[in-house]
């Protein structure tokens, strides 16, 4: 923390996030460090009672070994930390992988780790560049002295991981990409729903895992949605991604800005109609993207069956709580998902049903330390955070003492 303002600034470097944004990674990086400190004081076995006569049974807990980390460009500094914190707390060293668009985040955190006195050796980093990178991913996935990989990034390339790391049977974590559905139904608080949805949508330019990627809207407070969320993404601030009053910043790179591109187009061509945006900034830069909205936009548009990863908001339409539960689910991703709605039972309901590994009910802003981080279907396996984090870089051995 006492060098936050110089990996905030490192952060906005390498990857463009507005400088607040930046500051604000820092703070939810470092509490996985201080949290997992913590909770290591409280890694515990258990004495089992002894169904036989004479002996003794114990459940140990063991780090697991050397951990691999493999982190993305989004959250350059927390997405290392969310690994590192509980396999060092754990007992486990760390190799960490940090995405080929952000090293120096990755190498500045390494450089504090040794000043804050981890031993050499126990956090490691190394980069790769764009053609190396899957043979350094197949060298830590398929080495016998790495026992646990972490993989925080696309499904693509964590379906390609988990199948290298098969040849040594390593325990295999994966955070993977999202398609998450924002719900407003007609009880909603409306002004409500517009802001969580700014907030889910907008963050680090549309560019999170859990960002909200379709936005369903139950046909009686449709039009009044739509017309207060134009006039929010309408004064959102875009610019250098240093200056205090900036609210959005560039794409990580060119290919982001073309996904973007395409998404639009294709909406707009299978019938979707922009509201607001719909191009690049070019007076600002080429990888800046207007942020838009589009309505009328349906099932078959790659923004639904697709991530954008960036600053576009998708508005589809239903008319019940059954229809926006089956639209919420048609989708083989699971990482996250949101509602907003004013009715106690559907809020149990609709909480129930969503096929996601994290629900915020009447909230988009749902992450902290001490709770889990993780998805269902093809967004992930195993969880990050919180204790349950912990156990995922920990063996529980069992142990039988007989002759007692
Ligand atoms: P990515 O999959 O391209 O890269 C992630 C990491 O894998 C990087 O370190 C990269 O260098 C490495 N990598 C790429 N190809 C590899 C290969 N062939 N072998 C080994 N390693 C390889 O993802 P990205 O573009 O950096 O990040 C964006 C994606 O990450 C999005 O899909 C987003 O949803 C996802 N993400 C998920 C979470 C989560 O917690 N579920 C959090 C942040 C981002």
């Amino acid at each position: 923390m006492a060098n936050k303002e110089e990996l905030a600034k490192l952060i906005t470097v390498e990857a463009g996030k507005v400088l607040r944004e930046s500051r604000g990674e820092v703070d939810y990086g470092a509490s996985f460090i201080s949290w997992n400190a913590e909770e290591a004081k409280r890694i515990e076995g258990e004495v089992l009672s002894s169904l036989v006569p004479g002996r003794r049974t114990l459940l140990v807990s063991q780090p697991v070994g050397v951990a691999a980390l493999v982190t993305p460009w989004n959250f350059p500094v927390a997405m290392i930390t969310r690994k590192a914190g509980p396999a060092l707390a754990a007992g486990c060293a760390v190799v960490v992988k940090p995405s080929e668009e952000t090293p120096f985040s990755a190498l500045a955190i390494a450089e504090l780790a040794h000043e804050a006195g981890i031993p050499p050796g126990v956090f490691n980093v190394v980069t790769s560049s764009r053609d190396s990178t899957p043979s350094v991913g197949t060298t830590l996935a398929s080495s016998d002295l790495v026992r646990k990989l972490s993989f925080t990034g696309s499904t693509t390339v964590g379906k390609l991981l988990m199948a290298q790391c098969a040849s040594t049977v390593k325990k295999v974590s994966l955070e993977l990409g999202g398609n998450a559905p924002l719900l407003i139904f007609n009880s909603a608080d409306i002004d409500q729903a517009v802001a969580g949805a700014m907030a889910s949508k907008f963050r680090n330019t549309g560019q999170t895992c859990i960002c909200t990627n379709r936005i369903l809207v139950q046909r009686g407070v449709h039009d009044e949605f739509v017309e207060k969320l134009v006039s929010a993404v309408s004064k959102l601030v875009q610019g250098n991604p240093f200056d205090e009053s900036s609210q959005q910043g560039p794409l990580i790179n060119e290919a982001a800005a073309q996904k973007v591109e395409n998404h639009v187009n294709d909406a707009v061509e299978k019938g979707a109609e922009l509201l607001v945006g719909g191009a690049r900034a070019e007076e600002l830069g080429s990888l800046f993207f207007r942020p838009s909205v589009a309505v009328g936009v349906s099932g078959e548009m790659r923004v639904t069956c697709e991530e954008t990863f960036g600053p576009l908001a998708a508005v589809m339409t239903f008319d019940d709580e059954e229809e926006g539960i089956t639209m919420a689910n048609a989708t083989p991703f699971g990482l996250a998902g949101y509602f907003y709605s004013g009715d106690p039972g559907q809020i149990w309901r609709v909480s129930e049903a969503l096929e996601t590994g994290m629900v915020g009910v009447n909230e988009t802003m749902i992450t902290s330390e001490n709770t889990i981080f993780g998805g269902m279907k093809q967004s992930g396996l195993g969880k990050e955070g919180g204790r349950y984090g912990l156990r995922e870089y920990l063996e529980t051995k069992f142990v039988c003492m007989g002759g007692i």
